[in-house]
């Protein structure tokens, strides 16, 4: 097979850990360097966040995709899906294996509250909530109950608005995407009517982009508000916000989303489940770095049935890959792991996109982050010693676990895109692992 001859023929071996956008970026420029690049995924199916975070009604986002399976598709390129780095395989069996390893493994989970009542029922992370609507195998079953008419989203980031503008809009308007049948079926007896954003700074903090909530805005029988809250200084986020109305008091005529300011969440309501939260009032305060929100001891009480923490993602350890868990990140110097803060650099180990600078920017920001750290290697290439294993990986693998190849996603891909075809909707997305097994051994 020409992935296989490359790898002898090439002599920079690179193992890159994740294949979403922070992994496939690289393994781009790694390609386009010269390098050969073995991509190693813990999921069956490769691409990670702009499968599993991309909402599904921004199929444009997801077109990125494409772009992907090229790199994919290079004959230097060798895919290995259904591998979890530090349960099948070890990390330094991999630094045995190739001249450098990469890690691109993103920031999966998701920053806590730390408040009480964080994890009564239907208290979720956006995270979780996204997963379960992209489909990710692990997320399939997680869904929440939208037996409520409201749910109060912690957060004013872009996430927030997804998570929001999903909750909210007619689920016929979602049956074309790729979002998946469950979750579409469960959105279909959703009793939800209000979504309220709480931000706990101001308008001219808010972190989402106005395209997002303009698009939210245009969305038929749904009403954008606010709370009324007004800034002292003007910056074009305040007055773009200052254009909604004020929400009323009054029996919701329409669904709608209220953006909440200066309010911080203090404790989750309930006994099992959610129904409701405590906030707390805040004041701004002019500190060195950014404007602070400081608790004014004033409280009041929000009901909700549904509670969402859109607070950020955050990295996860991973045994043999040192880890912050302060920052949920990979520390490093510019792309090159540290073994702690400030510590040593790890040698032949690498670091890019989410894991090495944090979960903010978008798709396109891993592109040239990746670009950083792969020249770094490149330049580091004269320090690479002999490799202490020259078996393939694949023998080491093969013995021990039900890998996928790019041989298998191809397959996997076209029946995801095909079945999608034939139902109308822009794919049919795979569940599980078995079920990407079944329909190759069909
Ligand atoms: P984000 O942009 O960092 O927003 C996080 C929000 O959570 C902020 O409003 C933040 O407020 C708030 N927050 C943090 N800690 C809090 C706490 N303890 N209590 C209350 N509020 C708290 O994160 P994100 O929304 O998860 O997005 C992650 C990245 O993905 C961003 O770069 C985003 O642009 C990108 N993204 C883009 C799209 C798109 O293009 N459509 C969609 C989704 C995500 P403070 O500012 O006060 O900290």
């Amino acid at each position: 097979m020409p992935s296989d001859s490359s790898q002898t023929t090439r002599n920079w071996r690179v193992a890159v850990i994740g294949s979403g956008p922070a992994g496939m970026y690289a393994a781009e420029a790694l390609l386009k360097r010269g390098a050969a690049v073995d991509v190693f995924e813990k999921e069956f199916a490769p691409f990670g966040l702009v499968r599993y975070g991309v909402a599904p009604d921004h199929q444009k986002i997801k077109r990125t995709q494409a772009v992907f399976e090229r790199t994919l598709n290079d004959p230097a390129l060798r895919l290995f899906t259904s591998v979890e780095i530090g349960r099948d395989l070890h990390v330094e069996q991999l630094r045995d294996h190739y001249d450098q390893v990469l890690v691109a493994l993103g920031c999966p989970s998701a920053r806590d509250l730390e408040i009480p009542g964080e994890r009564l029922e239907n208290s979720v992370s956006a995270t979780d909530l996204v997963n379960w609507y992209n489909g990710h195998p692990r997320f399939v079953t997680a869904a929440p109950s939208l037996r409520t008419q409201r749910v109060v989203v912690v957060g004013m980031g872009n996430v927030a608005i997804d998570v929001a503008r999903i909750l909210l809009r007619e689920p016929a308007d979602l049956a074309s995407t790729d979002i998946s049948s469950s979750a579409l079926d469960t959105l279909r007896h959703s009793q939800v009517r209000e979504v309220i954003l709480l931000a706990r700074r101001g308008p001219n903090q808010a972190a989402f982009e106005e395209k997002e909530v303009r698009e939210l805005a245009a969305l038929p029988g749904i009403v954008v508000c606010t709370d009324g809250y007004t800034s002292r200084r003007k910056t074009p986020k305040s007055i773009f916000l200052s254009s909604f109305p004020r929400a009323s008091a009054t029996p919701l005529e329409h669904k709608r989303v209220v953006f909440h300011f200066c309010m911080s969440p203090k404790e989750v309501l309930g006994t099992t489940s959610v129904q409701g939260v405590r906030v707390e009032r805040n004041t701004l305060v002019e500190s060195a770095a950014r404007m602070k929100a400081v608790g004014t001891g004033k409280f009041s009480e929000i009901e909700c049935g549904l509670l969402v923490r859109a607070v950020g993602y955050h990295g996860v350890a991973v045994p043999g890959i040192p880890f912050c868990d302060a920052t949920g990140t990979v520390p490093n110097a510019e792309g090159r792991v540290l073994d702690r803060q400030d510590g040593e650099v790890v040698r032949g180990m690498y670091v890019t996109g989410w894991a090495k600078r944090g979960p903010t920017g978008l798709i396109g920001t891993n592109k040239s982050c990746a670009q950083e750290t792969v020249a770094l290697m490149e330049s580091d290439l004269d320090q690479v010693g002999p490799l202490r294993d020259e078996q393939d990986i694949k023998q080491l693998l093969g013995e021990k676990v039900r890998y996928l190849s790019k041989e298998d996603w191809n397959q996997l891909n076209a029946w995801e895109l095909s079945e999608g075809k034939r139902l109308g909707t822009a794919r049919r997305k795979i569940l599980s692992h078995a079920e990407a097994l079944a329909v190759l051994d069909h």
